[in-house]
């Protein structure tokens, strides 16, 4: 048996994918990868939450691991609380590395750092430090750790990640569509009033980007990030095939028009 391509796509918080790219995480499930969700965040000390009284965070974590089980993904939630991300930074980096290093993925999904949610920018960086270093984070030697092939940046709201000029365009159908529609639902047992909320601007995004493509498809969108230019060819359109489609934007200022 072939053996799967593994895809690990981290999300801040526990409907962080659920909400911003559902279908591409369905539609590589679907194409036959295996996907983790990473959540570093549950979110538990929102007050939105803490308001809906005992029992409120175990209902997040069971909706966040239902929603991802829609999509066909497996979720991991490591429950950090969301407005302390920072203090947590040295625990997160060296859990990530063993996490990543267990994992090995050959796809890794990520935050956009330029964001103006401060757990997106927190967990963004932690990402990228973590994905060119875990070997050396680690305290143990792990020859065989691979590292992943293909690192890109998902997008997340709009009023949310900024300067954020997609590289590919990856189409979503009425089949992935379902499925991002029955995961976001999902939370309707402790988010209801933000549920449709969610579900109209992943929907509403995807129809924006998909007037990019010549006959207009409704499509999520990715940056590539490294850690290579891929010259003998993306693994991840091997994987996603038609699906994915290159934009037609000119690269000659993009990633200079900022330094990190
Ligand atoms: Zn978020």
């Amino acid at each position: 048996m072939k053996e799967q391509t593994k895809v690990l796509i981290v999300g801040a918080h526990h409907e962080e994918i659920e909400a911003e790219c559902p279908n591409i995480a369905a539609a590589l499930a679907l194409a036959g990868c295996h996907v983790t969700i990473l959540n570093p965040v549950g979110g538990w000390n929102w007050t939105y939450i803490r308001s809906q009284g005992e029992g409120a965070r175990e209902r997040v974590l069971a909706d966040a691991a239902a929603a991802a089980k829609e999509l066909g993904c497996e979720k991991v939630v490591w429950d950090y609380p969301v407005a302390q991300v920072d203090r947590y930074k040295p625990e997160l980096i060296d859990r990530m590395a063993e996490f990543l290093i267990a994992s090995d993925p050959e796809i890794v999904l990520m935050h956009w750092p330029l964001d103006s949610h401060a757990d997106h920018r927190a967990v963004a960086q932690i990402t990228r430090h973590v994905l060119y270093t875990a070997s050396n984070i680690s305290p143990d030697d792990h020859p065989e750790y691979r590292g992943p092939r293909e690192i890109y940046a998902f997008q997340t709201g709009v009023s949310q990640a900024y300067h954020f000029i997609p590289d590919l365009l990856v189409k979503t159908d009425s089949t992935t569509m379902a499925c991002a529609d029955r995961a976001v639902a999902c939370f309707g047992n402790t988010a209801p009033e933000y549920v449709p909320i969610w579900r109209k601007n992943f929907h509403t995004k995807a129809e924006y980007w998909g007037n990019l493509v010549d006959t207009p498809s409704p499509a999520e969108v990715l940056k590539f990030i490294g850690p290579k230019l891929p010259l003998d060819g993306f693994l991840l359109k091997k994987i996603l095939g038609d699906r994915v489609i290159s934009t037609p934007f000119d690269r000659f200022f993009y990633n200079q028009d900022f330094q990190l």
